[in-house]
């Protein structure tokens, strides 16, 4: 069977091009053209010897995640769905605004710690997505969305906020974070590159000393008894301990804060005194905090907290002195906010952009 080359980050592609007997330089040839051009055919790498671009058509492939559809929502915003096989679907969703372009990816088929409010958890875990399938949602994106020279390119941040734990899939995800920073592939910034974990405190440390980007951590809970009804993760490590994981973390962080997530739940944890509680609870973690409205979806038992109830609760925060943002629920209309990625395959679009199986032709 052919090799995925989406599978390697550099040094894995300069090894496997070593076992071929081809030198350093070849690989990150093909590393350009795979990730920076979004070429899938190696009959277009037209920089590269024939014999060596001939050998490649028998042995490896470059074959992402087929993409089944891309809806756009009234507001721009993007939903990717790509086939995962064995009947999975999983979701990426780009965000854009005015000064930057954000893809939210995802690093699981489902999630297996079951948060209370989350439907990814909700409908439990199939497995860890390959390397191929996460930086293949970003090399899928990149080209639905007009594959251009890097300083034009759509998406300047990536996310992993989407379907999944990305901390408890490590090994991959830190591959795919790798393409994201090198500069023969996406070359993203760490500080525009941020993982998102509901905590797990071992990861976390094993993140900052392998490949430190922004964190992001959800937090969601003041105290370790409404935390432990949440984010069931809790139970193993507790708040004490993860801040303690946050500060270590700012040792080698490329920002200066984490950034918690805080999911406003009515009547739940959205009182002035969990609010207080938070000030409380992360006084030696610098931090910023971005609360985010509460998604509904089909069976969720939690009600979205009322505006004014989110307002205060962030002025409490802001009086403080802490940054506090109200995340802006973005494709509403597609199902594509926070929380609502659930990665069924199923056809309610509003606005089918592209409905296209595309499977990649290096693979056939
Ligand atoms: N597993 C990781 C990353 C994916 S979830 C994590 O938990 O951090 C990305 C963010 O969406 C998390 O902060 C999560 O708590 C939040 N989220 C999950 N379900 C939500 C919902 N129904 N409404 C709003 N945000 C939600
Ligand atoms: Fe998993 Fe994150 Fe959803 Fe919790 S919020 S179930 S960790 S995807």
């Amino acid at each position: 069977m052919a090799v995925n080359l989406l599978d390697f980050d550099a040094d894995g592609l300069t090894a496997w091009f070593a076992q071929q007997g081809e030198k350093p330089f070849r690989a990150r040839q093909v590393l350009h053209w795979v990730h920076q051009f979004g070429q899938d055919r190696f009959a277009a790498m037209t920089d590269i010897a024939k014999s060596l671009r001939e050998k490649l058509e028998q042995t490896a492939a470059v074959a992402p995640p087929p993409l089944i559809s891309d809806r756009m929502s009234e507001d721009g915003t993007h939903k990717f769905l790509f086939d995962v096989g064995g009947g999975n679907a999983v979701e990426s969703v780009f965000i854009p605004e005015d000064d930057r372009g954000t893809l939210c990816i995802s690093t699981q088929a489902g999630c297996a710690l079951d948060c209370a409010f989350c439907s990814t958890g909700k409908q439990g875990f199939n497995r860890n997505l390959t390397t191929a399938e996460i930086i293949g949602q970003l090399w899928q994106a990149n080209r639905a969305l007009g594959a251009k020279p890097k300083e034009d390119r759509a998406i300047s941040n990536v996310v992993l906020m989407g379907m999944g734990e990305p901390l408890a899939n490590f090994d991959n995800v830190v591959h795919a974070l790798r393409l994201m920073l090198d500069d023969h592939a996406y070359g993203l910034s760490r500080r525009r590159v941020t993982v998102s974990t509901s905590g797990i405190v071992p990861a976390i440390d094993r993140l900052r000393d392998t490949v430190p980007v922004a964190l992001a951590v959800s937090l969601h809970a003041p105290d370790d008894a409404l935390r432990d009804e949440l984010v069931p993760l809790n139970r193993k490590y507790p708040l004490a301990e993860l801040m303690a994981a946050c500060r270590r973390y700012l040792e080698k962080s490329p920002r200066d804060f984490i950034t918690f997530e805080y999911v406003m739940i009515d009547g739940v944890n959205d009182s002035d005194a969990h609010a207080r509680a938070l000030l409380q609870l992360t006084r030696t973690v610098p931090c910023k905090f971005n609360l985010i409205p509460f998604n509904p979806f089909p069976r969720s038992n939690f009600k979205r907290s009322a505006s004014e109830r989110i307002r205060r609760f962030q002025e409490i925060l802001l009086d403080a002195g802490l940054v506090a943002t109200v995340r802006k629920t973005r494709g509403d209309d597609i199902d594509a906010a926070c929380g609502q990625l659930a990665g069924q395959v199923k056809d309610k679009s509003r606005r089918v952009v592209t409905l296209a199986r595309r499977s990649s032709e290096a693979a056939a």
